[in-house]
């Protein structure tokens, strides 16, 4: 099984136009790069020693606040360290993983995907509605990063609701929340039997056995063990603590990578399903790179500070994306299509604030 291979068939079906001179461009001088250099666009010794790192940081954190924790303000240092770690292995080995991007042996892949089971999401689910929206992001009713419900409205073809006006201020403490979605979309998605308007399949087979097993993994890691050693109380603390931390983080590189004043968000034609731009340049122009010269934050996030790379090139390691963003950027430039980046972290959560207010407010129903 292809882990971005859809085993769901689309209910309604989007057409992006067919020309694809850009993308063959890009993926020729993308190839002329590993040619040049030698290097493996998969199986980066880099990405092996960072694993190391930040599966042994994500260990250590843990078994420290289970067994080594005293005071109260240690667990809570702790709890939000945890949180940072559950979302490195998430963003870096899990991400590159699940996008076959980590290895050219299947197996590999699968291991390291299989992650997202121990840190609480299942690694099945995610698969399918990840690829949808790297199929079709920012498209309303496919893309799923894009759907936060009543809650909130992030495209310009939601519905607005009045209370919305003042989403760039409540939204933000519904961040923490960014991972416990997916747990709860888990088992809603599975019950529906959809993502947006897309069919999903249930697991089955050694599916869902990973998907069960995951879940009692995650359990027994996360509230079972350390209930063993602390009060209850103390334990679900730290647990929503880490997982507050995770939420804030996940949520907010997603967000600032889409949801942005600068990025696209188009309109398929109502009756065809059709969309006027080829699919590269859709990815392009629905993604923005920020802080791409903060080597710190490159590190940390997996690259996703490089979406745009990320959307062309899904199962090209990480690690290469800052090489490659140069020439990613450059041919944009030359086929006069707007690439897009915040020079820093700031700047980019400046922008993703504005869109907020500006999808909240009544006059905010033109498209990006
Ligand atoms: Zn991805």
């Amino acid at each position: 099984m292809s882990y971005l291979n859809l085993t769901s068939s689309p209910t309604s079906k989007i057409q992006f136009e067919r020309t694809n001179d850009f993308m063959q461009t890009l993926k020729a001088r993308v190839d002329r790069y590993f040619r040049m250099t030698g290097q493996s666009p998969r199986d980066v010794p880099a990405m092996y020693l960072k694993t190391g790192i930040v599966i042994a940081a994500f260990v250590a954190l843990y078994l420290l606040l289970v067994f080594a924790a005293a005071t109260w303000w240690q667990a809570v240092l702790l709890s939000v360290a945890l949180g940072l770690a559950v979302t490195a292995v998430g963003m870096n080995i899990q991400h590159d993983g699940g996008h076959l991007a980590y290895s050219n042996r299947r197996w590999v892949n699968r291991l390291m995907a299989a992650w997202m089971d121990v840190i609480g999401v299942s690694s099945f689910v995610w698969a399918r509605k990840h690829q949808l929206h790297h199929t079709y992001p920012n498209l309303d009713g496919h893309d799923d990063d894009i759907y936060f419900g009543p809650v909130a409205r992030l495209s310009p073809q939601q519905k607005r609701r009045w209370y919305h006006r003042l989403q760039h201020i409540y939204i933000w403490p519904f961040y923490t929340l960014g991972i416990a979605k997916f747990h709860i979309d888990d088992f809603v998605d599975l019950a529906r039997g959809t993502i947006g308007e897309h069919r999903l399949l249930r697991p089955r087979g050694w599916d869902l056995v990973q998907f069960i097993a995951g879940k009692v993994v995650f359990f027994t890691l996360a509230l079972g063990l350390p209930s063993l050693f602390h009060p209850f109380g103390s334990v679900l603390g730290c647990f929503l603590l880490a997982y507050a931390t995770a939420g804030v983080v996940s949520s907010l590189v997603n967000q600032l990578a889409h949801l942005v004043e600068e990025t696209a968000f188009p309109d398929p034609d109502h009756e065809t399903g059709k969309i006027e731009t080829p699919w590269a340049i859709h990815q392009v122009e629905t993604a923005v790179g920020w802080a791409r010269g903060n080597r710190a934050i490159s590190w940390y996030v997996g690259g996703l500070n490089f979406q745009i790379e990320h959307h062309l090139f899904p199962r090209v390691c990480h690690v290469h994306y800052p090489k490659i963003s140069r020439i990613v950027e450059k041919a944009c430039r030359k086929a006069g299509i707007r690439y897009q980046s915040f020079p820093t972290l700031w700047s980019a959560l400046r922008s993703h604030y504005r869109w907020l207010k500006e999808m909240g407010s009544p006059a905010g129903t033109v498209a990006a």
